[in-house]
């Protein structure tokens, strides 16, 4: 039987929905208007489109949203400069800074600038921390969106074994972070480059995640029957959006599986709405 497809911009659309409606009853409850600030440096196209999209949703679900374009050449003082005019802008409840920053800005630098209260990307190493230790504020908006996608389609996740391919501070690390965590009782396996017989890792995986950034790095051989597969990759191969996993092959072997696209991309933007509105539910004091 073809494995069943997880239907990512179905459950997005859901979550949008509820962001709608809490936003609607925030703003009917105490004049707070969640608003959502997206600073842009350059004019990299994959970047223009991951902002409109999120500019677009924030319109869509009825909070605000504004985009700061800074030019290619912004210095480092420059970018740092409106971080700080946004950090102190009472009005502004959300600071979004889209990677990747042109080379020679220091993005580790301008992200920790970001108050942590404003930071619903979830980068800083504040809500890096409160996540690790099961107290979030926000949760970083892929494997947060992930975890949506499980916690839906009712895939058991306590005493599975998750494998996450990648270990990046955005997606991997978080990922495994969160299936780890209290309630979700994962047991968990990191791979990543130096990983040896990757192949033979992802083949005991009941819930395989892979966030890699290399075309169908996953075939269908590296895939245990029955295995719950999500793919987080985007990579553009001749004008066509590919993700991580060999699909084709994968629908044969897996029992559930996240298109690209389709799939993990919806639910990133969906939880950035929902953290937006957090954000502003932090000012007006409301939990
Ligand atoms: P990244 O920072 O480049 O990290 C990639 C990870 O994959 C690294 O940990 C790397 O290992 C590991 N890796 C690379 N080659 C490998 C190999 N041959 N075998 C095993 N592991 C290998 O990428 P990222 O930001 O985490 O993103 C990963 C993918 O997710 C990309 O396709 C990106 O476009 C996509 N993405 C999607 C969304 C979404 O909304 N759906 C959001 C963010 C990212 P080392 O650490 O050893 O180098």
């Amino acid at each position: 039987m073809p494995a069943q497809i997880i239907d990512g911009k179905a459950i997005a659309e859901s979550v949008r929905n509820q962001v709608a409606a809490e936003t609607q009853q925030l703003i009917s409850d105490t004049g707070v208007l969640p608003h959502l600030a997206a600073v842009l440096v350059g004019n990299d196209p994959a970047s223009e489109v991951y902002v409109r999209n999120k500019e677009r949703a924030c319109q869509k679900a009825g909070l605000k949203s504004t985009l700061h374009r800074l030019d290619a050449a912004t210095t480092q003082a420059d970018l740092l400069v409106l971080i700080d005019t946004l950090n102190l802008d009472a009005g502004v409840h959300g600071i979004l800074v889209q990677l990747p920053l042109p080379k020679h800005l220091d993005s580790t630098q301008i992200l920790d600038a970001i108050l942590p209260t404003k930071d619903v990307d979830a980068f800083h190493p504040e809500n890096t921390g409160l996540m690790l230790q099961g107290r979030p504020r926000f949760l970083p908006c892929t494997p947060a969106g992930v975890m949506k996608m499980l916690q839906v389609s009712k895939i058991q996740t306590a005493g599975r074994h998750a494998v996450v391919i990648g270990r990046s501070d955005i997606v991997g690390k978080p990922m495994a972070a969160l299936l780890v965590q209290k309630g979700v009782d994962a047991t968990v396996t990191i791979c990543h480059s130096r990983t040896t017989d990757i192949g033979a890792v992802c083949r005991t995986a009941d819930i395989l995640i892979a966030a890699v950034g290399i075309p169908e790095f996953v075939t269908g051989d590296m895939i245990k029957p029955g295995a719950v597969v999500i793919d987080v990759g985007i990579n553009r191969v001749n004008e066509r959006l590919v993700g991580d996993v060999d699909f084709t092959a994968a629908m044969t072997v897996a029992s559930s599986i996240t298109p690209v696209p389709g799939g993990v991309g919806p639910m990133t933007i969906a939880m950035l709405l929902q953290n937006t509105l957090t954000a502003a539910r932090i000012v007006a004091g409301v939990s």
